[in-house]
C-alpha cells in the first residue's frame, strides 16, 4: 500500500503548488484564488455588497441574528484579537486570560502593550484550560470584568473547553471575548449554544480564503458601550464599526481582493454543509493522519480526546538519524510543506489536517513521510521524551 520509494514527481495542487499541512495560511481552491484576479473601486457598488454579503454570511455562520454584526479589520488574526481586546477592555476593566499557549500568552503581552490590568490562569501546554478553576478565579477577585479563551490553542492544537468557560463566565456576569482564530468555521462556536460578546477569527484559516483580513463579531449592545475604549486609531473595533454602518466603507482602503476571495471561500463553505461539512472534512483528515503517523511508529503530544481537527503536534522521535530539516525539505520537494513545533516543553513538530485538501492527500503525504524516513534510515520513530 505505501511505497518505499521516493515520488518520481512531487505530488501538487492543481495550481501547482506544494500542498500547505499548516496552521494557516492555507491551501485555498482554485476559484477562491481566480476571485483575486479583478479589480474593483471600493465605493462602487459591486464592491459593496460583496463587503456587505461577507459581513452577514459571518453572523449567519454563529447564528447570530440581529444580536450580532461583524466588524472587519485589515490585517493579520492578531490585529483582530488586538482590536478585540483594545476595543471592548476599557481602561477600568481588568481581563483574565486562559492560558496554556502562545495565543494565550499573546493577548496577555497586548495588555501589557495597553497598560490593561489582567491577569492569568496559566497551564501546561498539553492541559486544556479549566472551567472549575476560572469559577475559582472569579470568585476571589471581583475586579476582574472580562475573561478571554482561546478556543483551539494552535500552539498544540488542543480543544479548550470554550462552552464550559462560557457557562461559568456568564454565571458571574462577565464578558467573554474568544480568540477562535484556528477553529472558526470548522468547529461549532454558535451564539445560540455559547454565550459569549465577541470572537476573532480571519480570512485565512478554517474559512479557506487568503491571508489580509480578519474580523471581530461582536454583541452590538456590547459594542455601543466600546467608544473611546481602543488606544489604537486603526484598530478601534468601535469607530470601524459605526463608519461601516454609517458609510458602508471601512476606514482605510479595504484589502479589496482579499475581501472579494473571502466571500467565495464563504459560498464554498456554505456549499460544504457550513460548519459541520467542514469540520467533519476535517476530522476525517485528522483521522487519517494521527492513524497512519501511530503506524509509522510516531506520538501524539496529545491524547485524541484533547486533539482538536486543527493541527497535531508529533514528537520528535528518538532517532539520531532523524534531521527535522532533512524532513523538512525531502518533504517540501514532494509537495507538501509541514510545520516547526513551538512547544516550550517538548521537542516537536506539527501537521496541520486544515485547508483544501482531503484524506486522498493526506494518505499521499503520509506515502512521502514514510519514503522520506527510510531515505534518512530513520528505524525508530519513538519520541525522547516518552
Ligand atoms: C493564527 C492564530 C492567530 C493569529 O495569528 P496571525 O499570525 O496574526 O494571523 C491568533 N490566535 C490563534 C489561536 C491562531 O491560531
Amino acid at each position: 500500500m505505501t511505497s518505499k520509494t521516493p515520488l518520481p514527481e512531487p505530488f501538487l495542487t492543481p495550481s501547482g503548488d506544494p500542498w500547505l499541512l499548516t496552521p494557516g495560511p492555507l491551501t485555498t481552491s482554485l476559484s477562491v484564488k481566480e476571485a483575486m484576479l479583478r479589480d474593483y473601486g471600493s465605493r462602487d457598488q459591486v464592491f459593496i455588497d460583496i463587503n456587505e454579503r461577507v459581513r452577514r454570511s459571518l453572523v449567519e455562520i454563529i447564528e447570530g441574528g440581529d444580536e450580532f454584526t461583524t466588524v472587519p479589520m485589515q490585517g493579520s488574526g492578531t490585529f483582530a484579537v488586538e482590536a478585540m481586546i483594545g476595543s471592548l477592555v476599557p481602561a477600568s476593566g481588568k481581563l483574565l486570560v486562559l492560558v496554556n499557549g502562545a495565543y494565550g500568552e499573546r493577548i496577555c503581552k497586548i495588555c501589557s502593550v495597553y497598560g490593561r490590568a489582567f491577569d492569568k490562569l496559566s497551564y501546561a501546554e498539553d492541559q486544556p484550560v479549566s472551567a472549575s478553576d476560572l469559577d475559582a478565579a472569579l470568585r476571589a477577585d471581583p475586579a476582574i470584568t472580562h475573561v478571554a479563551v482561546i478556543h483551539c490553542e494552535t500552539t498544540s492544537g488542543i480543544l479548550n473547553p470554550v462552552a464550559e468557560v462560557a457557562a461559568v463566565a456568564r454565571a458571574h456576569g462577565k464578558s467573554l471575548l474568544i480568540d477562535s482564530m484556528s477553529a472558526f468555521g470548522a468547529l461549532p462556536i454558535s451564539s445560540q449554544d455559547i454565550h459569549y460578546d465577541a470572537v476573532a477569527a480571519s480570512s485565512n484559516k478554517c474559512l479557506e480564503g487568503v491571508p489580509g483580513m480578519g474580523f471581530v463579531l461582536v454583541r452590538k449592545s456590547v459594542l455601543e458601550q466600546c467608544k473611546g475604549n481602543s488606544p489604537s486609531l486603526v484598530l478601534d473595533l468601535h469607530d470601524q464599526w459605526v463608519q461601516i454602518e454609517k458609510t458602508t466603507q471601512w476606514r482605510f482602503t479595504p484589502p479589496i481582493q482579499c475581501i472579494v476571495a473571502f466571500n467565495r471561500a464563504i459560498e464554498e463553505h456554505r456549499a460544504e454543509g457550513g460548519v459541520a461539512g467542514r469540520g467533519g472534512r476535517y476530522a476525517e483528515n485528522c483521522r487519517v493522519l494521527v492513524e497512519g503517523m501511530r503506524k509509522l511508529g510516531f506520538q501524539t503530544l496529545l491524547p485524541d480526546a484533547l486533539q482538536a481537527p486543527i493541527i497535531v503536534t508529533f514528537h520528535k522521535p528518538v532517532d539520531p538519524k532523524f534531521d527535522f530539516q532533512k524532513f523538512y525539505d525531502e518533504l517540501a520537494r514532494r509537495g507538501f510543506l509541514i510545520y516547526p513545533g513551538k512547544l516550550t516543553v517538548a521537542d516537536s513538530f506539527r501537521i496541520g489536517c486544515i485547508g483544501r485538501m482531503g484524506v486522498r492527500e493526506i494518505r499521499v503525504a503520509l506515502e512521502a513521510i514514510e519514503a522520506v524516513l527510510t531515505e534518512m534510515g530513520v528505524q525508530n520513530c519513538t519520541p525522547v521524551a516518552a
